[in-house]
């Protein structure tokens, strides 16, 4: 998962690939490799790895005149779905695309550890964030990806996030989980409330908590995210219609609110209020005034009503540096959701090509 400090939770024991080199980017992977042993040797020095479409050898005057012809080399596979700032993110169907997304997948299981499931691509999409140099347009960089199962019972809205370890620390993984409400927002004729697939690796949870806590502020302080998947009538709660001209004052609403409001699962909702120290449940109004905090005996948590006091909001806010910005922008979906259907003859031809 995208990770703040992947180094040091990531100790490099039993790896049996030392070094990877993706483009002409030269790293160290987290974890074990799971590429076929007749093609990667264990104990392999370096792993050359095709920084377009994830072909690998360990030769590396292969993958150098296989750049020549990578027949991703100027454009990714798949539907653009995002274009914003240089950035932009491509939606990949692994069964029409099943050679990408398997190399994909073992390029990204030694960055993964948890996640197992990566043959069976054909059941998931692949969402891959690029960046194109504006000075350099027809060359592009592919900095991470998240897949989702195409068929989620549980509504998860996204199963395994990497930003590859050149390009952390520099809020992409937040873009992609963006985006990834984004689209679920949009899934189910128009609203579908999600979250990533549990159990979270720690780093991922460290991850998810931080932006469910300022998607949570954002729309707190600044009102809707701009992925808000179900329409509300309610009041916005960034917005006391009757006090605008006072300072804010303690607001009420539920959980299930404020899911409603940010497109997240209630459970989500409440791990976020609790890491901001803003679970904060209103009294009963009649049986007790003591302001309780713990939500372990309460039977139903998404319909509690919490206090919020926007000044705490903003003191997190400031303390903890967040910028009201989205870090995904509305308009980078503009003209690109929902993707115009490619003509399955063209899928086709695309697939036999790559395989
Ligand atoms: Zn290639």
């Amino acid at each position: 998962m995208a990770s703040p400090k992947p180094a040091r939770l990531h100790t490099p024991v039993d790896r049996n690939i030392h070094n990877v080199v993706l483009g002409d980017l030269l790293f160290k992977p987290w974890n074990q490799s799971i590429y076929p042993e007749d093609l990667v040797p264990k104990d392999a020095d370096r792993l050359y790895v095709c920084r377009w479409c994830f072909r690998y050898s360990c030769d590396g005057d292969i993958l150098e005149e296989h750049k020549y012809v990578c027949k991703h080399r100027t454009i990714p596979p798949g539907t653009k779905v995002y274009d914003h700032g240089g950035y932009a993110v491509w939606e990949v169907d692994g069964q029409n695309h099943q050679l990408f997304a398997q190399n994909l997948s073992l390029f990204a299981k030694l960055f993964l550890g948890h996640k197992t499931v990566f043959f069976d691509v054909a059941t998931f999409l692949y969402y891959i964030l690029t960046f194109t140099d504006p000075n350099d347009p027809e060359s592009y960089y592919v900095l991470g990806f998240f897949s989702k199962e195409k068929l989620s019972w549980d509504a998860n809205n996204l199963a395994c996030i990497l930003i590859f370890p050149p390009y952390q620390h520099k809020q992409l993984g937040k873009l992609l989980m963006g985006v990834s409400y984004k689209l679920s927002g949009w899934d189910s004729n128009g609203g579908c409330i999600g979250g990533p697939e549990k159990p979270l690796s720690e780093l991922g949870q460290k991850s998810y908590v931080r932006f469910w806590a300022e998607r949570i502020a954002r729309f707190l302080l600044r009102g809707k995210p701009t992925d808000t998947p179900v329409k509300s009538d309610q009041q916005k709660p960034g917005s006391t219609p009757k006090s605008s001209r006072k300072r804010p004052l303690r607001e009420t609403m539920t959980v299930e609110e404020l899911g409603l409001g940010t497109g997240m699962l209630t459970e989500d909702v409440i791990t976020a209020l609790k890491s901001m120290g803003l679970f904060e449940l209103q009294a009963t109004p009649k049986k007790r005034k003591s302001n309780r905090r713990s939500v372990d005996d309460m039977p139903s948590p998404a319909g509690q009503t919490v206090t919020i006091c926007k000044s705490d909001v903003w003191e997190w806010a400031k303390t903890h540096h967040l910028s009201l910005d989205d870090p995904v922008s509305e308009e980078g979906f503009d003209g690109l959701w929902p993707p115009v259907v490619v003509p399955e003859e063209d899928e086709r031809s695309i697939t036999s090509e790559e395989d």
